[in-house]
């Protein structure tokens, strides 16, 4: 078959034949139609962080595709079922992968990092961890559900717990803080989107935002966001992931408000502990989605509360693949998928 092998960091993916994998015991073999490109790749691709396994590894962990073969024992599936592919597969034995927090499981594979991912013709995953994908969803958008739209949806409703009518700043407008919008509309917030590009925020406004700002040259964020919220908001989500943007969505906030921090960034922040005790103000992380959220995001999107079509600004052949990372890199577009 053919797949895009990850030899090493700043160098392309090569388009090689590899040997198709046969599916194990509780495996099966699933026709990848979709596999969305993300910037963790690009961490892998461009900025040096180290897959679990070493290369040469087949990235991509945001897939859906067709059940092509049973391994043995594998019961609920049949060949010819369309099915998403979690981004991070849990153990099922741990105390978090019991509690439905698969997401914070120690021993969770992830594909295209901890085992061969979606940037190829086929694919062998665990039968018991396929989610169905209702019939009226195209696959090669569907893919994107699997982390693009699954991480910004835990944050959203497990993590930052957006009631109706609350209102919910976000805080960059990235493919991240994008589907953070709409999963935060969704919720029945009244969200205020953040970003300093136009076509960004057009987009979040697309998503449900009641308000959009674009912040360049406003010194005073927290000024007009205290005016817009009658004196801070319910609800901060921080999605880019550095120190002085999570600073600012913490000073954000009103009394017994909640901050929500999506972005990733190594380096330490500095928060008023003072105003987090006297203001009874919460900061919670959030880490990708569990397992159980998969279904509740699918019928979403099927009903259409959730939208994937603003969201995936186009589809390129496997062998384009450097093309979408491209793309990615310059900022282009909000998210791109191969389809093998
Ligand atoms: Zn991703
Ligand atoms: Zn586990």
């Amino acid at each position: 078959m053919k797949a895009a092998v990850f030899y090493g960091p700043n160098r392309p993916l090569e388009i090689a034949d590899v040997p198709t994998p046969r599916p194990g015991a509780g495996e099966v073999l699933v026709r990848i139609a979709g596999c969305g490109l993300c910037h963790t790749d690009l961490h892998y691709l461009d900025h040096g962080v180290k897959t679990f396994k070493a290369p040469p590894l087949i990235l991509g962990h945001e897939a859906a595709g067709i059940v092509a073969e049973l391994g043995p024992g594998v019961t609920g599936r049949v060949v010819g079922d369309r099915v998403l592919i979690p981004s991070v597969l849990g153990c099922g034995y741990c105390e978090y992968c019991r509690q439905g927090r698969e997401n914070l499981c120690s021993q969770m594979v992830m594909l295209g990092n901890n085992i061969d991912g979606g940037y190829a013709e086929m694919i062998t995953v665990p039968g018991k961890d396929l989610l169905p994908v209702p019939p009226e969803l195209p696959l090669e958008r569907a893919c994107v559900i699997a982390d693009a739209l699954s991480t910004p949806f835990h944050a959203v409703r497990r993590r930052a717990r957006v009631r109706l009518g609350e209102s919910v700043v976000v805080v960059g407008c990235g493919g991240v803080g994008l589907n953070v919008v709409q999963c935060a509309a969704a919720a029945g917030g009244r969200v205020i989107a953040l970003d300093l590009n136009d076509a960004r925020l057009d987009l979040a406004k697309r998503l449900g935002a009641a308000v959009v700002i674009n912040t360049t040259g406003i010194r005073r964020i927290d000024k007009k966001i205290r005016q817009l919220t009658d004196g801070g908001a319910d609800v901060a989500i921080e999605a880019i992931g550095s120190p002085a943007t999570i600073e600012l969505a913490f000073g954000l906030l009103r009394r017994g408000g909640r901050l929500c921090v999506i972005g990733y960034s190594p380096e330490p922040v500095s928060i008023s502990a003072a105003r987090l005790m006297y203001y009874e103000l919460e900061v919670v992380g959030s880490l990708g989605c569990g397992a159980g959220e998969y279904r509740e995001i699918l019928a979403l999107v099927a009903a259409g509360t959730l939208q994937l079509e603003p969201i995936v600004s186009g589809t390129l052949p496997l062998a384009e693949i450097n093309t979408g990372f491209d793309r990615l890199r310059r900022g282009e577009g909000v998210r791109w998928v191969v389809a093998p």
